[in-house]
């Protein structure tokens, strides 16, 4: 049995529910992240940089597409072990948990789940390995919460489609090999349908422009993809998926993601923010010693359990194939902006030093922001769970839907 102790750092246990396989590739992430990452983190987001290396030293770690078949190159292992990782590199920067989402949840697995075999072949292995770095591009300049609306649009050519249109917002657009875009399909038979496209990226007509003066996620780079006339062959595209099941199945994926990584954000604020008060003195006393400082600190410590206790859970339901999209959007949409409050209160408990970069919980404080924005809104999430809840849905307002 083990022995009743008080643990400030993991009040519940809650890393005892995690397996000891997906155990070990938490410590193996850990490591990585605390010794190779967090040492270019501060840098990474004042100088906007993501060093590509980045992709292939966590190709080497079998971090990406860790869900993925090891027949195509991923490690076959659970969703629960793609959340640990998650979370670890959380605790540095949510900018490296956005590349291994975007590679692994919004790349690779479209490509596993809707891909033909010679496209798994051709692009899973080297996306697995870092070799190749792909983005996802569903949202558009005037169309976010509501994909269903966009206007990039594919025409049927011979041999191939004739891809016009433009995505905003794209992580990874500036640096990617591979994009994959969904667009609004038009062959005279199903026209109008959502489809998803692979676009390599020395198609002509593509470009991918930065998008700059970014004040969170900034060692992300985050881009365009505009698309003029260009011209993708029959095998780029995925040949069965219809619909926005297709995206939003990849969307799910990677919101179960978030849903470990704010738990990472959070825990490292509270830590940063623990380490802080018991060290620093006003009044002479220890700023930890004062009432109002601990009832912040037993607030984040109430919603960390929360938040983990949902994510090992939800974990659990997803490598039983019993996790709804609900319960997803439940979480993601919790453990968000759980952990953009936790951030908030971690920098005014820091005072003037919670202020500068070096602190790190402006940096987690910032990038939160887009998190609880990217892979549907705080509110967008609250209308899927209205949705679910009524039987009735209120996305647009009543009367005109
Ligand atoms: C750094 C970053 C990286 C991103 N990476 C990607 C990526 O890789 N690929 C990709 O495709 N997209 C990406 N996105 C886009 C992201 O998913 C969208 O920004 C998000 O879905 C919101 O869309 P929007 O920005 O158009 O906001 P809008 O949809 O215009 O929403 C604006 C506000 O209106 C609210 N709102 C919208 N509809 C309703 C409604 N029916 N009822 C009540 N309130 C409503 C929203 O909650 C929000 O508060 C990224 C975004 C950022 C910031």
């Amino acid at each position: 049995m083990g022995a009743k102790k008080f643990n400030a750092k993991d009040i519940y246990h809650f890393e005892e529910l995690i397996s000891r396989e997906d155990r070990m590739i938490m410590d193996a992430a850990r490591e990585y992240a605390q010794t190779q990452l967090e040492p270019r983190a501060l840098e990474g987001n004042q100088d906007e940089q993501f060093d590509v290396s980045i992709a292939r030293e966590m190709g080497d770690l079998g971090f990406l597409g860790v869900f993925i078949p090891e027949e195509y190159g991923g490690a076959g292992s659970s969703y629960t072990a793609y959340g640990v990782i998650n979370r670890e590199l959380d605790r540095v920067d949510s900018a490296y948990r956005s590349f291994v989402s975007v590679q692994s949840s919004l790349v690779m697995h479209p490509i596993h789940a809707f891909g033909t075999e010679e496209q798994k072949q051709k692009y899973l292995p080297k996306l697995a390995t870092g070799e190749i770095i792909g983005c996802y591009g569903l949202t558009e300049p005037d169309h976010g919460s509501d994909p269903g609306s966009m206007i990039t649009s594919a025409k049927k050519v011979d041999g191939g489609w004739k891809l016009n249109g433009s995505k905003m917002w794209i992580t990874n657009s500036p640096i990617a090999d591979l994009c994959v875009v969904w667009a609004k399909a038009y062959d005279g038979k199903e026209d109008g349908v959502i489809r998803g496209f692979l676009v390599e990226r020395e198609t002509e007509g593509l470009s991918t422009p930065k998008v700059k003066n970014k004040m969170s996620m900034r060692a992300s780079p985050t881009g365009e993809i505009v698309l003029q006339d260009c011209l993708i062959p029959d095998e780029n595209v995925f040949p069965e998926i219809r619909g926005l099941k297709g995206p939003f199945s990849c969307l799910n994926n990677a919101r179960f993601g978030i849903v470990w990584g704010a738990t990472g954000v959070a825990e490292n604020c509270y830590h940063r923010a623990r380490d802080y008060v018991l060290g620093r003195t006003q009044f002479n006393y220890p700023l930890a010693s004062m009432q109002l400082v601990q009832t912040k600190l037993a607030n984040m410590v109430t919603d960390i359990t929360q938040m983990q206790l949902l994510a090992w859970r939800l974990g659990d339901l997803k490598d039983k194939d019993r996790a709804t999209p609900e319960m997803v959007s439940l979480a993601k949409r919790n453990n968000a902006d759980a952990a953009l409050s936790i951030a908030r209160v971690a920098r005014d408990m820091l005072g003037g030093n919670g202020i500068t970069g070096d602190f790190r919980v402006i940096h987690h404080m910032m990038n939160m922001e887009t998190v609880n924005t990217y892979e549907g809104t705080y509110d967008i999430h609250g209308l899927v769970l209205g949705r679910a809840i009524t039987g009735i849905q209120s996305f647009v307002p009543r009367g005109n839907d």
